[in-house]
């Protein structure tokens, strides 16, 4: 494959737009080379700038979940944009996919729109604050919840990947809010909240986080979790912006039958437009502006065309009750297979996977939980990263990331993915 023009105009973007990229882990710079540039896509495939074609399992890093370019949402969009693109004013739609996320999550009755998963996390933080009276918040080293300040404490993604996960430009008074726990360790988030008695008001974690790699809740974390906060009168906040309306109609909370207090979202919920969203019960949801107290707002939240997109790609999920199993298939078989040819070529490895969510590590030591995570051999990876991707797979230029698996892929082309895995393999 070659990567001309991907090259010509990395490097233009490069002169106009910090390291070439409007998102850090976009660019390859933990891998080396240069970021592909991309045309278009469709299904599970995507096409470069240099006409090469990849089967996706970046998905726009989630949101994908049916394939690129799915009819009903692309109508949807088509059709909406005909009737203007923004009014700043309340509009059917807002109800109607509030009504369907409503509807199709556990424990909630309302939900907010916002335009990322940053925002929906930053603002049920201030939502949990605002309710219980409290400052301080525990977040899970290794876990992402967007970029706003509170979160940029041992934060992954590619907060790890490029070495500041705890960035400059974040003050000593915000960090000290932040209490950072061990994930799947349920005693030190204990000895926390007992040192911290009456500060904490919100546990907020990826009930799977995927942005140290994919890493499954063991030894019922999350249900402990949840009787640790009741028990101190602290909200559990689950971000499910990678594992909402993926794992399960109803999300990680279906999934774990655990309920959360406050539930994010974004990615799947704006099928590929910029879409977050928070919901809760009542009587928290009632606590924002205009009804309550804590401020909250968006010149863009809810617009017409991410609500068309949202709609379209939550009733496809809704009414297709067989696609989470669908998916879930999929997503074993290509587990099986790449550890299948991984194991016959001797290279050590973890296949990490909670349905349609997966990642390899290249170490056979278990991983659940951060310090773990970042024991895995990262030039390993490079050289796998770079392998699949000359084998036509696109796969995320960082370890700290996990596969999300499309229900567009065929079985042929998870045939091909382990086909290319094994080759991959054979020269590591
Ligand atoms: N939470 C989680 C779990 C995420 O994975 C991400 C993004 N990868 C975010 C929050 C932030 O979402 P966004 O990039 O839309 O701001």
């Amino acid at each position: 494959m070659t990567y001309e023009r991907s090259s010509t105009l990395f490097k233009a973007a490069e002169q106009v737009i910090p390291g070439g990229v409007n998102s850090p882990v976009r660019a390859f710079k933990a891998v080396g080379g240069t970021p592909i540039f991309i045309n278009q896509a469709k299904g599970p495939y995507l096409f470069d700038e240099d006409n090469n074609k990849y089967i996706d399992y970046i998905n726009s890093w989630g949101p994908m979940i049916l394939g690129h370019a799915y009819q009903p949402v692309v109508d949807a969009v088509i059709e909406a944009t005909k009737k203007g693109t923004s009014f700043g004013t309340p509009t059917e739609i807002e109800t109607k996919i509030a009504e369907l996320a409503v509807n199709m999550v556990p424990n909630v009755d309302k939900i907010r729109f916002v335009n990322s998963g940053t925002e929906a996390c930053m603002s049920a933080v201030r939502l949990a604050r605002g309710f219980t009276g409290k400052d301080k918040i525990i977040k899970f080293e290794g876990c992402y919840h967007g970029h706003s300040d509170a979160f940029l404490i041992q934060a992954g993604s590619g907060a790890i990947t490029f070495g500041s996960p705890n960035s400059p430009g974040v003050t000593q008074g915000t960090a000290k809010d932040t209490l950072l726990a061990e994930f799947n360790n349920i005693d030190n988030v204990k000895q926390i909240v007992e040192s911290n008695k009456d500060d904490i008001a919100c546990i907020i974690l990826e009930p799977v986080p995927g942005n140290m790699g994919c890493i499954p809740p063991k030894n019922n974390f999350l249900q402990s979790l949840r009787a640790l906060c009741d028990a101190n009168n602290i909200l559990l906040v689950f971000d499910e912006v990678m594992t909402g309306f993926r794992l399960a109609k109803g999300g990680a909370q279906e999934l774990y039958n655990v309920n959360a207090d406050i539930v994010c979202f974004g990615k799947v919920i704006g099928g590929g437009l910029p879409v977050g969203a928070f919901a809760a019960r009542n009587e928290i949801m009632d606590y924002l502006a205009p009804v309550g107290p804590v401020y909250q707002a968006g010149t863009l939240s809810g617009n017409p065309l991410a609500m068309a997109a949202g709609l379209a790609m939550l009733s496809a999920l809704n009414d297709e009750a067989t696609i989470f199993n669908e998916l879930e298939e999929k997503t074993k078989y290509l587990h099986k297979g790449c550890s299948e040819v991984l194991t016959k070529h001797g290279i050590k490895h973890t296949i990490n996977r909670v349905g349609s969510m997966m990642s390899i590590h290249f170490s056979d030591d278990e991983v659940k939980d951060f310090q773990s995570a970042v024991k895995g051999n990262n030039d390993k990876f490079k050289a796998f990263f770079h392998g699949m991707l000359n084998h036509g797979v696109y796969i995320a230029p960082s370890a700290f990331e996990t596969w999300f698996i499309t229900n567009a892929l065929s079985y042929d082309d998870l045939d091909d993915t382990i086909a290319a895995c094994d080759k991959v393999a054979a020269s590591l």
